[in-house]
């Protein structure tokens, strides 16, 4: 590397040297070496099948010379632009020389056409000499693989060289600039020097011997670019750039030592190799964009879908937490109100008020536990399981609910199964599921007449090895299409409901491995249905629920 190019570069650590999403550092996969490998077989049965008649001529052809150089034109400054396009995301130095080997390829094609004899003119357009045409197209068949050299000689790991200091914008606008300046060069040398230039032609079809040290310094660049390519980072790009180099081969081999001069078969057969070489690298830059595009964008997505999800399960933390502790922080509430008026009395109750305090304390142990058990909910190995009598938990929490009920003028009915086995859950979490439960239907007959509030709750052993527990109530029942809207975090249909505790209900069921859902009641009303699976051992080694 030249000292004027060191100091020019640096070699950052924050570059993009081995993102997955460049074709230039994508190591290529099998698929791709398939792929490469048919397209060169492909290249080698058309030398074969086109070798017996390369010596024929194909008068007239000339006419499709300038289709031929328009497609080629478009086609390099199409990849060179992509090319570009690649520079100016990763700063490659090694990418802006191959970019340059398309773009000089593709501005040199122009004044080649138009000063090739008998295409626009019966000697070629600009004034040109016999020897122009050829000059240009030497310069052509060099400068590509001279250029192809030095990018796999930069693109390998340890060698990379990035432009980071200098704009994108300015450096690719000053290549192109130097690029455009080089090629109104080469062409108004191979015009005007015409004397001066070596002699590449005999006459107007035909080479002469000057020639023969093109193909072969340009087969040689060739096979070392191959070499270096195959020994260097392998990446889609190189893979795909090592069929463009075996293409150009062929059309080597073809113009230069199997045809019998311009416009023969054999020659127009290296065209068209120098068509697909120049197109191979297209068609795999746009397809491997919009691959790779595609790719990103899905695991864009993705990546905005856990961090909503995360954001949900956060704002489902904190909503439940608020859920849960809102109920015994109204109990403190209203005890400590109590307590006042009990003071207040005169000569004041002490027996009251420290039942009433009591029950604030209580409230307040309550509410620390609801938290650390709705933190060890949503902490995965934390939670604190134990064999329990489910029965005993839908009691505890009946007695919790016991005000609520009685303000409400709730009748209870119990159907709980002696024999039911135990369960092993996190008591204080099922006991707060129990308790909401009681709650939610509580609020479900505020509009029932009085005597026609019923809370129903049965326990039940069900298959296979599921202990069943139903709470059933006679309020007004749940519209059939929120039936499962119901479990959903917000989704609430109360003034003041937070619509969190059926989704807190449902994640801790389904945490024991249960299931959780609703069904109408008969005659109204709403039931509530729950399955923990059932131990199958002797009851009387159980724990009791605190
Ligand atoms: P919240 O009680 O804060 O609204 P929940 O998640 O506990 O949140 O309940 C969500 C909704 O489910 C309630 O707003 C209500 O519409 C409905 N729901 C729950 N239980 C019952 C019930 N027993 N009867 C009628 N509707 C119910």
């Amino acid at each position: 590397m030249s000292s004027a190019v060191t100091k020019m570069a640096i070699v950052s650590e924050q570059h993009l040297s081995e993102s997955p999403f460049l074709l230039s550092t994508m190591p290529a996969g099998r698929p791709e070496f398939y792929l490469a490998g048919s397209a060169i077989l492909a290249l080698i049965i058309a030398l074969i099948v086109a070798a017996p008649y390369a010596r024929e001529p194909l008068e007239g052809s000339s006419l499709l010379l300038p289709a031929y150089a328009a497609a080629v034109l478009v086609a390099e400054l199409i990849t060179a632009a992509l090319l570009l396009a690649l520079f100016s995301v990763q700063r490659s130095l090694a990418i802006l020389i191959l970019a340059s080997g398309y773009l000089c390829s593709a501005l040199l094609v122009v004044p080649w056409v138009l000063t090739f004899p008998g295409v626009f003119a019966p000697t070629g357009l600009l004034q040109s000499g016999l020897q122009s045409t050829a000059t240009i197209a030497a310069v052509r068949r060099i400068e590509f693989p001279l250029l192809v050299v030095v990018y796999a000689f930069l693109n390998r790991p340890a060698r990379d060289v990035y432009l980071d200091r200098f704009g994108s914008r300015e450096m690719i606008f000053g290549t192109i600039l130097a690029l455009i300046v080089l090629a109104i060069a080469i062409t108004l040398i191979s015009l005007e020097l015409s004397d001066a230039l070596p002699t590449f032609m005999s006459d107007s079809r035909h080479v002469a011997e000057t020639w023969d040290y093109v193909p072969a310094l340009a087969l040689f660049l060739q096979i070392l670019a191959i070499m270096l390519l195959f020994t260097g980072r392998r990446s889609v790009l190189d893979i795909w750039l090592m069929v463009v180099i075996c293409t150009v081969i062929v059309e080597v081999l073809l113009l230069s030592y199997l045809s019998a001069g311009r416009l023969s078969v054999g020659w127009w057969a290296g065209r068209l190799c120098g068509l697909a070489s120049a197109s191979v690298v297209l068609v795999v830059l746009l397809s491997e964009t919009a691959r790779l595009y595609g790719r990103l964008l899905r695991s864009h997505l993705a990546e905005r879908r856990i961090r909503e999800a995360q954001l949900v399960g956060m704002e489902a933390l904190a909503a439940s937490i608020a859920h849960e502790v809102n109920q015994p922080l109204a109990s403190m509430v209203t005890n400590a109100a109590a307590g006042l008026r009990w003071i207040e009395r005169e000569g004041g109750d002490l027996k009251q008020t420290k039942a009433a305090l009591k029950r604030i304390v209580d409230d307040g142990h309550r509410a620390g536990m609801i938290i650390e058990a709705t933190r060890s909910m949503f902490r995965k190995g934390a939670r604190d399981r134990r064999r329990v009598s489910l029965n005993d938990i839908v009691l505890n929490a009946l007695e919790r609910a016991r005000l609520d009920l009685r303000s409400g003028r709730i009748s209870v009915r119990t159907e709980l199964d002696r024999h039911l086995p135990s369960v092993t859950c996190n008591a204080m979490q099922m006991q707060q599921v129990v308790f909401n439960l009681i709650a939610n239907a509580v609020d479900g007959m505020a509009r029932t007449p009085e005597s026609e509030r019923v809370l129903t709750i049965t326990s039940s052993f069900s298959h296979p090895g599921d202990a069943l527990v139903r709470i059933g109530d006679t309020g007004s029942g749940i519209a059939l299409t929120d039936k499962e809207r119901i479990f959903e975090p917000f989704f609430t249909t109360k003034p003041n409901g937070m619509g969190m505790g059926l989704m807190f209900c449902r994640s801790v069921i389904e945490g024991h491995g249960g299931r959780l859902w609703a069904t109408d009641n008969q005659p109204r009303g709403a039931v509530f249905h729950f399955t923990l699976p059932a131990n199958d051992e002797d009851p009387s080694t159980m724990e009791q629920p605190s």
